[in-house]
């Protein structure tokens, strides 16, 4: 063999070697991109358009049961509007405009309210976490009851108020809202609430979807734009069997911030995706107040939130309730945390 043969083997070796890497650095390229769009889509949250919400929502079983037994027709899982979009809401809601409300609506003791022409499809409990913002809870509402009418739903919203001076606890009040909610009814679905967000959509329907949802997605405060791809806090609604799942909040979140962020890992970390209504569904207001000063420990609970899960939250839960009380437009329960 000549060296010249030898020579030229070997660049013709070398040529395929160079040819081969190259398809290598190309495939696993590809492979990433792949990789890339199947996380983003699996990951991150599913948006639910208009056309497509009765497809998503669950409708109450025994709201079903009642129907076939009554024998009155069912109202829809998903109602039509001429006018979806609501007009801004009252800000200057007085406690003679609250009475006349209630008789107006007929709305029953403790803030229960049924369509009484056909048999709602979804039965929900609004939780509403509060202390201290009475102009809030006034219009709040003043706005939720002709609005959850509107959508033909039976619901009750309870009020869960924190009686102790240590740092708020929204999370904590959320579970005390499920726990006394759960003793009063069957709901299988739950609504988790600020009282200072105002749905701006008839269409945004206070019902529960397959996937946890979280409602309050574009706030006006926000630009109507999303914060974060991630953000789960405001309004979320979820079923009672995913948010037993989940062993509800945490319980170890006092003071402002990352009980919703802990809430998101506790729902999703099974594999479970959530859900937003489309753009012009999910806008808010926010009732303007002043920022609460965020909690130095939030992070250090957040990060450590995957280990702690199974032991903190509606299992270990312990309060005192102070006063259940049903008054005319909802249910308040005073708790000591
Ligand atoms: N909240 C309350 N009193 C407080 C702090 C919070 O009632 O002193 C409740 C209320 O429902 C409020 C929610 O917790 O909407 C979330 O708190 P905040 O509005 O301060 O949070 P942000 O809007 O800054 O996320
Ligand atoms: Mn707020």
């Amino acid at each position: 063999m000549s060296p010249l043969v030898c020579f030229g083997r070997h660049r013709f070796f070398l040529h395929w070697n160079r040819r081969l890497f190259f398809v290598l650095i190309f495939v696993i390229a590809i492979l990433n991109v792949i990789l890339f769009l199947f996380i983003f889509t699996y990951t991150s949250a599913k948006l639910v358009t208009l056309e497509d919400m009765s497809k998503h929502l669950v409708p109450a079983r025994t709201n079903l049961e009642l129907q076939y037994n009554k024998k009155i027709k069912l109202c829809d899982l998903m109602p039509t509007f001429v006018n979806s979009f609501m007009p801004y809401p009252n800000l200057t809601v007085s406690g003679s405009y609250l009475k006349l409300l209630q008789s107006k609506l007929n709305i029953e003791l403790g803030g229960v309210w049924q369509p009484s022409e056909c048999i709602s499809q979804h039965h929900v409990a609004i939780i509403v976490p509060y202390r201290d913002r009475l102009s809030h809870l006034q219009i709040f509402i003043a706005y939720m009851h002709p609005f959850l009418q509107l959508q033909k739903l039976s619901y009750q919203i309870f009020i869960i108020e924190q009686s102790d001076k240590r740092p708020f606890n929204r999370g904590k009040l959320f579970n005390v809202g499920f726990t006394e909610a759960e003793k009063l009814s069957d709901f299988p679905c739950y609504i988790f609430h600020d009282v200072d967000l105002i749905p701006q959509n008839l269409y945004n329907v206070y019902g529960c979807t397959q996937l946890p949802r979280h409602m309050s997605s574009y706030i006006d405060v926000f630009d109507y734009k999303l914060p974060y791809d991630v953000i789960f806090g405001g309004a979320v609604a979820i079923l009672k069997d995913q948010f037993l799942c989940a062993n509800g909040f945490s319980n170890n979140f006092f003071g402002w911030g990352g009980e919703d962020d802990d809430f998101y890992n506790r729902v999703t970390r099974n594999g479970t995706r959530i859900c937003r209504y489309e753009y012009s569904v999910s806008k808010y207001i926010m009732l303007s107040h002043k920022k609460e000063k965020p909690s130095e420990d939030r992070y250090f609970f957040l990060q450590t939130g995957g280990d702690r899960f199974k032991v903190d939250g509606l299992n270990s839960l312990k309060y005192s309730v102070l006063q259940i009380d049903k008054r005319p437009l909802y249910t308040r329960i005073l708790v000591d945390l």
